[in-house]
């Protein structure tokens, strides 16, 4: 059966195709697509047991992108999760302590969003090409770090395509920034923002969607998309490597088919966690799905009281790509918890624009069965990390870190005896100052950058991936700043607009 793809907010919407929603990103009306109705699974999870990741990737993926053939869909997941991941298993699942660490670093720029963005990239071109695109693909994202650089890495010198990246000036790592002011590829744009996050992303949602702006660069042959979570190239793949954790851990004698997991996920834009909702709606047998945040806490708000405020203060953390306090995939379960309303998230989504706040009806506040949320102090997430450091003789990153204590808060309240799979999204190498400081017990270790990779190696001994090696010779290519308003100027002056 062929999955079309509607909007959130509009009852009435038109339909899309699977390839035209990765091409438009964003809908029509500032909603975010979904799917008209939830594709059937039926998944055989002791067959998918014995499958690679590119094989049970195909099994999730063809059930969301109907209007790709076989063909298309096989060429674009090879192209997607081949060689330029470290570890054959792509996702492999490993045991630490009482927890099982679902390792989703091992791609290109070390972080999860490569799982994501690695084949975007191949959906969108192909997309172009089933739909007869003859305009050039500009792809515009806000980033907290990990996005942009992922992002790039996917789009460098693809065809038809331009990707400019915003990001926060003051608010990612600094070996993010190395990441992002090197990127290579004459079709990628990097641009640092006088604002943190949410105002780049803000500002990035409103440009998608400026009428104007849109006509301007159709009648110069461009035309916009999106490479944040909210595209369903991205959202989608990810539900992979859920249904592939789950098919693993049975493969490893842990669990029976059937049995139920947990997952905790550590949750900025509530993609990643979505995509488990996703994964679960598809019959995997999740029983909770752990919504771990940082000091910036709104998701755990929302699930706690059915308050979604962002009216509050904005913390930067050592988690930052989980410095976020409006999380855009959390419209779509919203959306569900309206029981698929579109007028009713609509009017939320106006509330959050207007007031910064939108409130859920006890009706929609009893929908929420699949989820717990907590959060953790940087002491914690610190704490978390130097115990299996020290412990168990693995280290995290501070994201994980994050999941990985929100784990163990849940197992403490409900006692739930589960299997839990927490979700690894960065590798320590990526944030290594952080990491030294946490496992040396030092409050402020003034070392970081590859001065700290190299720190941190000599303590924990597993190798520095290859893409930060590559940064100790890698020329500064990008070197633009901008006020967030001055965003739309700085797009025209790329695409020579003016
Ligand atoms: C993006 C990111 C997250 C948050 O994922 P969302 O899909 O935005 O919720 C967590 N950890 C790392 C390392 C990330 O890059």
């Amino acid at each position: 059966m062929e999955t079309l793809y509607r909007s959130t907010r509009e009852t009435a919407s038109q339909t899309m195709t699977s390839s035209q929603a990765v091409l438009q990103g964003l809908t029509p009306d500032g909603g975010l697509f979904v799917p008209v109705t939830l594709p059937h699974a039926d998944f055989d999870f002791d067959q998918l047991a014995n499958m690679s990741y590119q094989a049970v990737a195909y099994e999730v993926l063809k059930l969301f992108f109907t209007d790709y053939t076989e063909a298309e869909l096989k060429a674009c997941i090879q192209a997607a999760y081949g060689d330029q991941f470290d570890d054959p298993a792509i996702a492999p699942v490993a045991k630490h302590g009482k927890q099982y660490y679902l390792e989703l670093f091992h791609g290109p720029t070390i972080a999860f969003k490569d799982l994501a963005l690695q084949i975007l990239p191949h959906l969108m071109t192909t997309a172009a090409k089933k739909n007869q695109l003859t305009a050039e693909v500009v792809i515009l994202t806000a980033t907290s770090g990990d996005t942009g650089k992922a992002a790039m890495a996917g789009f460098a010198d693809v065809d038809q395509t331009r990707i400019i990246v915003f990001y926060p000036q003051a608010g990612v790592s600094a070996i993010q920034k190395q990441q992002m002011v090197t990127q290579v590829g004459d079709n990628t744009y990097v641009i640092a923002i006088n604002g943190n996050f949410d105002d780049a992303q803000t500002k990035v949602k409103e440009l998608l969607n400026d009428p104007e702006l849109r006509a301007q660069l159709a009648a110069n042959q461009f035309q916009f998309s999106s490479a944040n979570s909210i595209n369903i190239g991205r959202l989608f793949p990810q539900v992979a490597y859920y249904v592939y954790a789950y098919a693993q851990m049975i493969k490893q004698g842990q669990i029976k088919n059937g049995d139920e997991v947990n997952f905790s996920v550590p949750t900025g834009n509530f993609g990643d966690i979505l995509a488990g909702y996703y994964a679960k709606q598809l019959g995997t047998p999740i029983h909770k799905l752990i919504c771990a945040s940082n000091r910036n806490n709104v998701l755990t708000d929302f699930f706690n009281t059915g308050v979604y405020n962002k009216n509050r203060e904005f913390f930067l953390t050592s988690s930052p790509s989980m410095d976020i306090l409006v999380s855009s995939n959390l419209e779509r379960l919203v959306f569900y918890l309206t029981g698929e309303d579109a007028q009713q998230t609509a009017a939320l989504m106006a509330d959050l624009q207007t007031k910064g706040e939108y409130r859920l009806t006890p009706t929609m506040r009893q929908a929420i069965t699949d989820f717990w949320a907590g959060f953790v102090t940087e002491g914690q997430d610190q704490h978390e990390i130097k115990h299996l450091y020290a412990h168990h003789h693995y280290t995290i990153d501070p994201h994980t870190a994050v999941a990985s204590a929100v784990a163990k808060q849940y197992q403490s309240a409900t006692k739930d005896q589960r299997p839990m799979i927490v979700v690894s999204t960065a590798s320590p190498y990526k944030f290594p100052n952080a990491v030294l400081s946490a496992i040396t017990d030092q409050a402020d270790v003034t070392v970081d950058g590859l001065a700290a990779v190299d720190q941190l190696h000599d303590l924990i001994k597993t190798p520095i991936p290859a893409t930060v090696e590559n940064l100790r010779t890698a020329p500064v290519r990008h070197d633009r700043v901008s006020e967030p308003d001055a965003m739309a100027a700085a797009i025209k002056t790329i695409l020579k607009l003016n």
